[in-house]
C-alpha cells in the first residue's frame, strides 16, 4: 500500500520550516516539499541579508503594528509562539541575537544563513524528510486523504500545510501557486497588492540623485483629498523613484488610493519637528551673520547636496542669489518648499518589488487558533499566503513563524489521539 504521511508541508520558507519542525517534534511523520534547490531563500535576502528576525517589543505592542483584523487573527498565534520563544529556540541552536533601533532583532553574525541553517538542523533533528527541487503542481482531496503531485511523484497525506508565501520577489520561488490551490478548495483570495514596496515616480528622479538618502524627514503622499499617508524616517532616491523605510511603509495605502483612480504625489518635509513659523524664525536667525553666503551653500546645510539646486529652483529662487538679496516673498516660498517639497507623482508600485504581498487567503475562513481551513478539514495555511502584511521591523517574519508553529502543532494533533 502507498505510504500515507501524517503531514505534508508545501514551502520551505519561515512558516513552512517551523511548521514542519513543530509537527515532527510532536511525532508526526512529516515531509516538506520546497520548489527551490535550497531552503529559506526569502529569509536569506531579508533585512539586506542580515535578517531582521523579529521585534523585541512585547507581543501586545507587536500586534498593534498590524491592522485591526490582522491583529485579531494573529493574537492567539502570537501568544502561543512569542518572539521570546523564537529567540530562545534560535539561541539554543547557536544563533545569538541583538536588538537594534526600533526593537529590530538581528543575528549577531549579521548572516541570515545562520537562521536558515538553524531551522534546517531543527527539522533534521526531529526527523522531517526534506525534499528540495520539488515544486508541487497540484493538491486534491478525496475522502480522507490529500494527494500532492510534483512532476515526479504522487504523494498522499492526512493533512497538508500550505506555506507557499506571497506573490512578490517571484525569483525567490513565490509565484503565487498556493492561491490557485486554495481557490480550488473554495477559499476567497482578498485581492493581492504590493506592500513595503518602492514607489516609481514621474518624472523619474534625476540620475544625479540616485542613492541619495534624505534622513529623518517626513514623507507625505497627497491626493486630491489631502494627505493619504505619511511616515517619518529616511527616504532613498533610486533609479525609478524612491525607496527606504518611509516609501515602503506608505506604499500599501498609496496603492489603494491609486486603485480608486486618484493620482498621488509625494512630498518631503525636511523639518518635520518645526512648524512653518518656527522654521521661519530659524531661517532668519541662521541667515543673520551669513548674509554674504550664496543660497545654495546655505540650503546645503539642511538638505542633501545633490538636491540643493532642485529645492532652490522649486522655490523659484536663482541659485546665484546671496542671502542678503533674499526677499521676504522668496523666503516664504523657500519655507513652503522645505516643508513640502514635491518629488514626483506615483507612476507605479510594482507588486513584485514588495517585501510582502498584501491580500491573500481571507482570514475569516481560517481558524486562528489552529490555522486550519474552516472549509477543508486537514488543510492548514500559514505565513504570507494569508491576508496579512505587517510593517518593517521583523513583524512579518514573526507572523510567519507564529502562524507556522500553530499550523504545525495542530496538523500533528489532528490525527494523534495521544497528544
Ligand atoms: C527583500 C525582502 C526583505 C525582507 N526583510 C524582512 C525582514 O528583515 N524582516 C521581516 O520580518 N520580514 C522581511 N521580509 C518579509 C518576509 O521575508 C516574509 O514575510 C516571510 O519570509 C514570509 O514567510 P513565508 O514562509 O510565508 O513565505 P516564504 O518565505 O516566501 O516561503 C515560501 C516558500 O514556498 C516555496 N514555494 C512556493 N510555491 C511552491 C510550490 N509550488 N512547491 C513547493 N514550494 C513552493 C517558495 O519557493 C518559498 O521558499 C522581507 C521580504 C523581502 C522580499
Amino acid at each position: 500500500m502507498k505510504r500515507i504521511r501524517d503531514v505534508i508541508v508545501i514551502g520551505g520558507g519561515a512558516a513552512g520550516m517551523i511548521a514542519a519542525w513543530r509537527a515532527a517534534s510532536l511525532n508526526a511523520d512529516v515531509l516538506l516539499l520546497e520548489k527551490n534547490k535550497k531552503l529559506g531563500i526569502k529569509i536569506l535576502i531579508s533585512g539586506g541579508g542580515k535578517c531582521n528576525i523579529t521585534n523585541g517589543s512585547d507581543m501586545q505592542t507587536m500586534l498593534q503594528q498590524f491592522e485591526k483584523q490582522e491583529s485579531r487573527f494573529l493574537k492567539f498565534a502570537f501568544h502561543t509562539f512569542t518572539n521570546t520563544q523564537l529567540l530562545s529556540l534560535l539561541h539554543h541552536h547557536g544563533v545569538e541575537t541583538y536588538v537594534r533601533e526600533n526593537g529590530k532583532v538581528f543575528p549577531v553574525s549579521h548572516n541570515a544563513k545562520d537562521v536558515v541553517d538553524a531551522f534546517a538542523t531543527l527539522m533534521v533533528s526531529t526527523g522531517v524528510e526534506i525534499q528540495c527541487n520539488s515544486p508541487v503542481k497540484k493538491i486534491s482531496k478525496e475522502q480522507n486523504y490529500f494527494t500532492v503531485e510534483t512532476p515526479t511523484q504522487t504523494l498522499l497525506s492526512q493533512s497538508v500545510i500550505i506555506a507557499t508565501g506571497g506573490l512578490s520577489y517571484k525569483k525567490t520561488g513565490t509565484t503565487g501557486d498556493g492561491y490557485e490551490w486554495v481557490k480550488h478548495f473554495g477559499h476567497t483570495i482578498v485581492p493581492l497588492r504590493p506592500a513595503l514596496a518602492p514607489l516609481y515616480l514621474t518624472p523619474v528622479p534625476s540620475p544625479h540623485w540616485q542613492g541619495t538618502p534624505i534622513r529623518d524627514c517626513t514623507l507625505y503622499a497627497v491626493s486630491k483629498d489631502g494627505i493619504v499617508a505619511q511616515w517619518n524616517g529616511d527616504v532613498l532616491f533610486t533609479h525609478f523613484g524612491i525607496s527606504g523605510p518611509s516609501a515602503l511603509e506608505v506604499s500599501k495605502k498609496v496603492f489603494i488610493v491609486m486603485e480608486s483612480g486618484q493620482q498621488v504625489s509625494m512630498h518631503v518635509d525636511f523639518f518635520p519637528e518645526l512648524q512653518h513659523e518656527q522654521l521661519e524664525r530659524k531661517l532668519i536667525s541662521d541667515i543673520s551673520g551669513n548674509t554674504n553666503k550664496q543660497i545654495t551653500t546655505f540650503i546645503g546645510q539642511y538638505v542633501p547636496e545633490r538636491i540643493v539646486e532642485y529645492v532652490v529652483s522649486q522655490a523659484q529662487i536663482d541659485s546665484n542669489t546671496k542671502l542678503h538679496q533674499l526677499k521676504k516673498e522668496a523666503r516664504k516660498r523657500l519655507i513652503h518648499v522645505l516643508k513640502s517639497c514635491f518629488i514626483g507623482k506615483v507612476r507605479d508600485i510594482p507588486l513584485d518589488r514588495g517585501e510582502v504581498t498584501a491580500g491573500g487567503v481571507a482570514l475569516h475562513e481560517i481558524n486562528p487558533t489552529t490555522m486550519e481551513s474552516k472549509l477543508v478539514k486537514g488543510l492548514f495555511l500559514c505565513g504570507e499566503i494569508l491576508d496579512i502584511a505587517g510593517p518593517v521591523g521583523g513583524y512579518n517574519l514573526q507572523a510567519a513563524f507564529s502562524t507556522g508553529y500553530v499550523a504545525g502543532e495542530n496538523a500533528a494533533k489532528l490525527f494523534s489521539s495521544s497528544l
